[in-house]
């Protein structure tokens, strides 16, 4: 008996509309004993189902004759690749926002936008819309096991939770009755046709993260219930999250990011496994039932686990989400067997033989190289376990740094008083520079033990290897000097430390010779679009460039005292 029943392999990006890549989801899929596939996208049912009841077929060709070749078109993608994957023993599932739509449907049904232009969210007839468009979506695709729903999330084109429809209804609405009203559209149309609802977890503070679970609970205990592994997003510094067992007897499926938007997005690449070992083992004695692995993210192109390293987490989550106590160095092993892929040449929408290491020592070598990328990663781009990063990017302006820290990603919800660690006093500042000297020290001593050259892999992998012996070292040393610089600036700013005011101008003077490196590192070599994304170095000049203006402005309050 497997320890998680329902295994499943998540497509996020533009991959799903390959034909090829599907493909080769549906090998891993089947050679690591997976249950299926997930197609996530927020419109796509949206992309194949306009629905009929509003959009007639003569009236959809005159009128949107667009939309109208579009939905077609996607029916027929959609139902072969369905059909491929079910063929193969495997389930399909789609995961969406809801609720979302086509904007022809406001030309046809120009009363749903109210006086000030915004979109009436309780409007009765999103709950009729809603039970259309998947009432049609499951008679299209009888073969289709469920949907994955993020429920009103910020997200979505209609949400209470985010409403500017100022109508007396929205005034006096609860926002538990318009969940409840959401999910049971939903679930009713869904179940009519035996097919299974999951609703996500998806909350941004501790407050919201039950009233979604209650109202799932109180439709059926058929309602599956999806929960991100660690509370709000995929960070492996964060905690357990709270909800895993909370969720009234409901099944509970646990969501695992592998390519690494959290981690270096496959181009810094970095092992998760030993995280997702930890954590899988507390989620199975909380009772959870099902793991969900993502392979890439909607908002890039061309980049997947299937071209990086990251095949290690994913290739791991399959095997854990079998057997918990799976021994990594195994993990390690059958991620040699796959062969390593490089995402530095050739992007993902290319297949690449993958490279098996004839070194009988690689696998010793490379499995301490992933696990050390996941420490300079810890404390490069995470700042006493605060996100410190967007999205494996460094950072542009010196807003984003503490705003992402403290505000936007704050681990404060679920760690009462962790920002608190993060704030510039002399201790604190000491503690996360010492922090910082570690990611790099780790970063440059890869290279004691790390020699691509006898490793035996291809030449791609082999040249892969060498870049990131150079980046790894420069990535640490950019986040280094990039919080050192916002701690100086925020010290100014909040504590009125006007000591600070030089410190931090001179800590400015390092970027620029930062910027040359990594631009001599990247530009001009013809590498992916992803490489470029995590290795931008205009980013770091811009960065530059908008502290000076911070600090001007500093300086220049400061006077007028
Ligand atoms: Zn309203």
């Amino acid at each position: 008996m497997p320890d998680f029943k329902d295994r499943l392999l998540e497509i996020h990006g533009s991959n799903m509309w390959s034909g090829y890549h599907v493909n080769r989801a549906i090998e891993f899929a089947r050679r690591y004993d997976m249950t299926g596939i997930i197609f996530h996208a927020n419109d796509i049912i949206d992309k194949a189902i306009k629905p009929d009841r509003y959009f007639s077929p003569n009236e959809s060709l005159l009128k949107f004759n667009n939309r109208d070749g579009d939905t077609k078109n996607y029916k027929y993608y959609l139902k072969n690749a369905i059909d491929k994957i079910t063929d193969s023993g495997l389930e399909f599932y789609a995961e969406v926002k809801e609720i979302y739509f086509a904007y022809e449907l406001l030309e046809q049904m120009p009363g749903l936008r109210k006086e000030n232009g915004a979109l009436c969210p309780t409007d009765p007839f999103w709950w009729e819309f809603l039970d259309a468009k998947l009432e049609e979506f499951a008679s299209r695709f009888p073969r289709v096991s469920g949907v994955i729903v993020s429920a009103g999330t910020r997200e979505s084109m209609v949400s209470l939770a985010d409403n500017r429809c100022t109508c007396e209804r929205c005034k006096g609405y609860s926002m538990d009755e318009w969940y409840r009203r959401l999910i049971e559209t939903m679930f009713l149309a869904l179940d009519r046709h035996g097919m299974k609802l999951i609703v996500r977890e998806f909350s941004y503070t501790a407050d919201h993260q039950y009233a979604m679970i209650d109202a799932a609970r109180e439709i059926s205990d058929k309602i599956i219930i999806a929960i991100k592994k660690a509370p709000h997003d995929y960070y492996p510094t964060f905690p357990l999250n709270p909800t895993a067992g909370n969720c009234g007897g409901l099944e509970e499926w646990i969501e695992f990011d592998t390519w690494g938007q959290y981690f270096g997005l496959g181009v810094m690449p970095a092992s998760v496994l030993e995280d997702m070992q930890e954590r899988l083992r507390y989620y199975k004695a909380k009772g959870a039932d099902g793991i969900m692995l993502r392979t890439d993210w909607e908002r890039l192109l061309n980049g997947s686990s299937f071209n990086s390293f990251s095949m290690l987490n994913l290739i791991g989550g399959a095997e854990l989400a079998k057997n918990v106590e799976c021994p990594v160095e195994k993990i390690y092993s059958k991620w040699l067997e796959y062969g390593l892929l490089s995402p530095l040449e050739e992007d993902d929408t290319f297949p690449q033989t993958p490279s098996m290491p004839k070194n009988p020592n690689a696998r010793d070598i490379l499995m301490r190289f992933m696990q050390d990328s996941w420490r300079v990663q810890e404390k490069a781009i995470y700042v006493r376990g605060h996100v410190f990063n967007r999205n494996a990017q460094m950072f542009d302006r010196y807003f984003l740094t503490y705003f992402i820290m403290t505000v936007q990603h704050t681990r404060d919800h679920w760690d009462k008083g962790a920002s608190r660690l993060v704030e510039p006093t002399e201790e604190n500042m000491r503690a996360i520079i010492d922090e910082k000297d570690e990611a790099v020290r780790i970063a440059k001593s890869m290279r004691d033990y790390l020699n691509p050259s006898e490793l035996g892999v291809s030449a791609d992998v082999e040249k892969y290897l060498y870049f990131l012996l150079d980046a790894y070292p420069l990535y640490a040393e950019i986040f280094r000097a990039q919080i050192i610089s916002a701690m100086y600036i925020r010290r100014v700013e909040v504590y009125k430390d006007s000591t600070y005011l030089e410190k931090a101008f001179s800590s400015l003077d390092v970027f620029p010779s930062l910027a040359e490196r990594l631009g001599a590192m990247v530009d001009g070599h013809h590498y992916t679009n992803n490489v470029e994304y995590v290795l931008d170095k205009d980013r770091i000049l811009r960065f530059k460039a908008d502290c000076e203006r911070v600090l001007e402005e500093l300086r220049k309050k400061g006077e007028m005292k």
